[in-house]
């Protein structure tokens, strides 16, 4: 069936980009049981379901009983997140640990039940991938957006249009790296457009509420120190406020005890060139940083100052 082997193909994708992810972070094992093993070197059935379960629903600590050529490495530690100049104190962004193999399968489990969404009958049949969402499970910062749009529904992946190249150079100018940070949606489909072969629309209350739960799920496994609400529709996604970005941005909220700032949409900047808008954004983003306790140059500080 052409919906379930695309959700079969999404969830490898997800898995490769996983592992590039872990790869580019300087990880060279990753902990597999010898039972996750031998069901990944089955050929895929019809069924999504069937799939995954072989790898999603292992118990992530269970020693691999087979024998091995090299001893087991379970994870290797990634480095910690990167600063663009040498940090005085500590950045509290880096991740000392790896991550935690329980929570690695539920982000997993999650993910194979997300992909396999038909919640929303005419999302599930117009979109061309699930956008779950990327980056490092592990990170302190979180950003949350709306819903992915044409780019996004093409690649599989949140922010790779022109909004999301500018949220990677928002990311960058906090002397940080795309991959070091977690990026989702409020919505997981591109919200359909019926007789229009461009252009978006906002999600619908309906969708909002059916597509919520997969993001507290998320949040509640990455546990990020702060979250970044983009825009006017993620704020009433996970603070169920309406009152308007304008207002609430550049002011700490707080979604089930986690700090989070509202700032504008990256696709608002992207309308609106002014200097002005630019510094409002860059000064949240300075009020993030330092509620992580990351390190912030003079240069920083001053960027988008000047006109
Ligand atoms: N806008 C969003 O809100 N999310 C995306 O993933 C892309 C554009």
């Amino acid at each position: 069936m052409p919906l379930m082997s695309s959700a079969y193909d999404q969830l490898l994708d997800a898995t490769i980009r996983h592992l590039e992810n872990l790869q580019s972070r300087g990880a060279r094992h990753v902990a597999v049981s010898a039972e996750t093993l031998r069901a990944l070197a089955l050929p895929p059935t019809s069924s999504v379901s069937a799939q995954p379960s072989a790898v999603s629903r292992q118990p992530a600590t269970v020693p691999a009983p087979a024998p091995r050529a090299t001893p087991p490495t379970p994870i290797v530690p990634m480095p910690p997140i990167r600063t663009a100049t040498p940090a005085v104190t500590a950045p509290r962004v880096a991740t000392p640990t790896p991550s935690d193999p329980a929570k690695a399968a539920a982000f997993v489990e999650l993910r194979t039940r997300v992909l396999a969404c038909v919640k929303c009958p005419n999302l599930a049949s117009s979109r061309k991938s699930v956008v779950f969402g990327v980056g490092n499970i592990d990170s302190p910062l979180m950003f949350v957006g709306e819903a992915p749009g044409a780019d996004e529904d093409e690649q599989g992946e949140p922010f790779v249009g022109k909004a999301g190249q500018l949220l990677t150079k928002i990311i960058e100018a906090m002397a940080l790296k795309r991959g070091d940070v977690y990026i989702a949606n409020i919505l997981k489909c591109r919200p359909d457009t019926p007789g229009q072969s461009a252009g978006n629309r906002k999600p619908t209350p309906e969708e909002m509420a059916t597509c919520i739960p997969y993001l507290h799920e998320q949040i509640d496994l990455i546990k990020p120190k702060v979250l970044v609400a983009l825009g006017g529709t993620a704020v009433e996604g996970l603070l169920g406020k309406t009152i308007g970005i304008t207002k609430l941005r550049g002011t700490w909220q707080t979604y089930r005890g986690i700090p989070l700032m509202p700032t504008y949409h990256p696709s608002y900047l992207l309308r609106n060139q002014s200097p002005l808008e630019k510094r409002r954004v860059w000064e949240d983003m300075l009020q993030v940083m330092e509620k992580l306790e990351l390190p912030i140059t003079l240069k920083q500080r001053n960027f988008f100052t000047k006109g």
